[in-house]
């Protein structure tokens, strides 16, 4: 039986990669983004590998996140594994110089759209008693860095929430996972500073990053150990990285 994973965040970068990962393990797919000529495109490359339901959604919305879930066609409708990938960081400027604006946009994104994403899902799976939440955190959850601070503030919301998820779903079978990735090679850092290429393309001087499939492989890998082992978080670096 083909189970059903839904991923946010899945035009680009790990999401992306998550998916080009999990069908192969027998998933069919719901991919969430707000680009919708990217869905489009990976749903093209997908074809013959996996069944792909699309849907162009913002995950700061709550009330489209809740309609979206609960509209999901039949074939797609049970959801096992929701990737809570959607994500970014904008500007990460010293905290007395950061725009009050991106601190909002990290916040409503990381945070908001990780707490509206999985209360729309969650209930479904604790009364079919078995499914898996996979957040996508950072290292900056849990170690700071200059100008980390909102953007590793909501990433150590999310540590904690996948932590007092599992708290709230002993006595279930419904697994959580927080994984925690140090720095990858996608349009996280382009996002990061608004479209200026050569600062985004600065970062990586001189390192080899992780890349996304990296990534991607944690979590076909954390979905896919016996039902009975819930792994709880995974912290992975480039060999490079500090
Ligand atoms: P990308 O920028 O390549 O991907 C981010 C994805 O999030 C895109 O698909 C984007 O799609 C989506 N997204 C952003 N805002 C929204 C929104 N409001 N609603 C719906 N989707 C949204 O970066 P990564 O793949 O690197 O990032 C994925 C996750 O990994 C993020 O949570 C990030 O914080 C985390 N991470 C990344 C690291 C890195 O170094 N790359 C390190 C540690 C963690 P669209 O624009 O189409 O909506």
């Amino acid at each position: 039986m083909e189970k059903c994973a839904l991923i946010t965040g899945a035009s680009s970068g790990i999401g992306a990669a998550c998916a080009r990962a999990l069908p192969e393990l027998g998933w069919k797919l719901v991919l969430t983004a707000r680009r919708e000529d990217k869905l489009r495109a990976l749903q093209q490359e997908l074809a013959g590998k996996t069944k792909v339901h699309t849907v162009v959604l913002d995950v700061r919305d709550g009330a489209a996140v809740a309609a979206a879930c609960a509209g999901l066609p039949p074939e797609f409708a049970v959801v096992d594994l929701l990737v809570n990938n959607a994500g970014l960081a904008l500007g990460l400027e010293p905290a007395h110089q950061a725009s009050l604006q991106d601190w909002e946009t990290m916040v409503d994104t990381n945070i908001k759209g990780v707490m509206y994403c999985t209360r729309a899902i969650l209930p479904g799976m604790v009364a079919r008693n078995r499914g898996h939440v996979v957040n996508i955190g950072s290292v900056a959850g849990s170690w700071p860095y200059p100008g980390g601070n909102v953007y590793g503030a909501t990433k150590a919301f999310v540590q904690q929430f996948s932590r007092n998820l599992r708290a709230d779903l002993l006595g279930t079978a419904v697994r959580v996972t927080n994984i925690e990735p140090g720095m990858a090679e996608t349009e996280f850092s382009k996002v990061r500073f608004k479209g200026e290429d050569e600062k985004a393309q600065r970062v990586y001087t001189g390192t080899e990053p992780l890349r996304a499939e990296d990534i991607a492989d944690i979590v076909a890998w954390v979905a896919s150990v016996p039902a009975r082992v819930n792994i709880n978080n995974v912290e992975v670096m480039s060999v490079n990285q500090a």
